[in-house]
């Protein structure tokens, strides 16, 4: 059992007031290591240190930041095996997803970051022939960065790396959950002997840690990933204190199948956006709209390449989907398949906790790909966020209905449109509320896009250049000539 520690100044600290929380591996639900239950006077202690390495690092030629980012991604890199598996055992996800796809982006994340400051253009402004305005963009101070749980490291990096980048320093808190990769990334920060104080990881509750990062009157700037109701409170904190806030929050994707789609040859990919990772990524489609003159032969391809998915053990070869994150979750997801009885649906492909995960597994906490139709879109199943592999599909009688109800949530983070009909796709793309739409593919990212959600999905972007100018302070100067 390894006791891990906050990553401070360079050094490990355990926390102040001497507390700790289990961490369990999703797959046994068995704890295996120790977290730091870090609060206020460790949150402290990390902002002063990020504070004190502010003035270097922020003056440090974009060459040397730029450097060091990269050295971080070759160790990354180095150590790649290491990662993926201490994230799969962490997080519950299959150790090829890690390998393949997470791990690797956390690298590209610090990579893409530390390469865009050294290709960065200024702006000018003639004003007439009596000026010149010029405009510096300086990085604000010490930046908080929360992360959620589901692609812990992938997320993790993906906002300490433009803060880093753009010379903040940074207090970071991953999920209590899955703090493993995190406390990893520390040991990394001082091989490549990255200075004192310019990260800083304090691990604990978001009631304790999360929120006291918030409160912090050193910390302007939150960059924030989780639930919709935590970046409410986050906000309510923030607000007052004019903190500079992106929120990046749930969702309840839809996947819309139009009546021209060739389905067929897109059905792996369609499965995969439902239930990658166990159905526990913001960019899931959950609520599969398609036009009435296919649903049944969609359906029908649908629950039979979803029933093919094999659930178990993530550390082996074969595994699609793995462990849920935690018992709590799980029951969470539990409930929602009742529910979903409960407002009349019908269960086409599983509903349950997964069975014959093997030995090793016994007691982990596994739930079957599940598929659940005749239910209306507008009830709970359909609009609330689940964040597991439990999909609704409903049928519609045109595409202009299939935008509608694609609408009717509180959410706006993603949607794909699946058709051949390329100038009806392109319409439906710009009438729907979400900030990334896919046309024809799924989840494919390319890091200098505005990444982000409307309504309740999300305030601000992140994602190249939006994620430089969010973590600087854009000042005008006016040369008169
Ligand atoms: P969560 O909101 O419970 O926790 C996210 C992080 O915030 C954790 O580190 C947590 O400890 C911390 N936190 C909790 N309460 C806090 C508080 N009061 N103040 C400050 N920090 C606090 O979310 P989760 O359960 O870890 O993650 C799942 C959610 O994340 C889902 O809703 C999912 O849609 C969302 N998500 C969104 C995106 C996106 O890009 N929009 C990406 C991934 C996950």
């Amino acid at each position: 059992m390894q006791t891990l520690t906050h990553f401070i100044n360079n050094q490990d600290v355990a926390s102040a007031g001497g507390a700790s929380l289990d961490v369990f591996e999703p797959a046994t639900g068995e704890v295996y290591a120790q977290l730091p239950d870090g609060d206020q006077r460790d949150v402290a202690r990390a902002a002063d240190a990020a504070k004190a390495a502010f003035p270097a690092w922020s003056q440090l030629p974009d060459s040397e930041r730029s450097r060091l980012m990269m050295a971080i991604a070759d160790r990354i890199e180095q150590r790649a095996e290491e990662f993926a598996e201490a994230e799969s055992r962490d997080q519950g996800k299959p150790v090829a997803l890690a390998r393949t796809i997470e791990i690797p982006r956390a690298a590209a994340n610090l990579r893409f970051f530390a390469g865009a400051i050294l290709h960065e253009r200024g702006e000018f402004y003639r004003t007439d022939d009596r000026a010149i305005n010029y405009v510096l963009r300086q990085p604000r101070g010490v930046a908080g960065c929360i992360s959620p749980w589901n692609l812990p490291l992938y997320l993790f990096t993906w906002k300490i790396a433009p803060a880093l980048a753009t010379g903040n320093t940074v207090v970071a808190k991953p999920s209590e959950l899955t703090p493993w990769t995190a406390w990893m990334l520390g040991q990394v920060c001082r091989d490549v002997k990255l200075p004192p104080g310019v990260l800083n990881i304090v691990h604990g509750t978001g009631k304790n840690v999360g929120h006291e990062i918030v409160a912090h009157p050193d910390v302007s700037t939150i960059s924030f990933t989780g639930g919709t109701a935590t970046g409410a409170s986050i906000a309510s904190t923030a607000a007052p204190m004019f903190k500079k806030v992106s929120l990046e929050m749930g969702g309840k994707n839809a996947t819309i199948i139009c009546d021209d789609a060739d389905f067929t040859k897109a059905m792996p990919t369609i499965v995969r956006s439902a239930f990658q990772n166990q159905g526990e990524i913001c960019l899931c489609g959950s609520r599969i709209i398609v036009h009435r003159a296919v649903l049944k032969k969609f359906t029908e391809q649908f629950v039979a390449t979803a029933s093919s998915l094999i659930t178990g053990d993530p550390k082996a070869a074969n595994t699609d989907m793995g462990a849920i994150v935690s018992e709590q979750h799980l029951q969470k997801i539990e409930s929602y398949v009742t529910l979903a009885k409960m407002e009349g649906g019908k269960v086409a492909l599983g509903g349950n906790r997964a069975k014959g995960v093997g030995q090793r597994c016994r007691n982990g906490w596994f739930h079957e790909p599940t598929v659940i139709v005749g239910l209306s879109p507008s009830c709970h199943t359909a609009t609330e966020e689940i964040f597991g592999p439990v999909v609704t599909i409903h049928g519609v009688d045109d595409h202009g209905e299939a935008v509608q109800v694609a609408n009717c949530t509180k959410y706006g983070l993603a949607c794909s449109v699946w058709g051949r009909d390329i100038e009806r796709l392109h319409r439906m793309a710009a009438k729907i509320d979400a900030g990334v739409i896919w046309i024809n593919t799924w989840m494919l990212r390319d890091l200098r896009t505005p990444f982000g959600g409307m309504k309740q999905s999300g305030v601000g972007r992140e994602g190249g250049d939006e994620a430089l100018r969010f973590f600087t302070e854009a000042k005008n100067v006016c040369v008169g000539w």
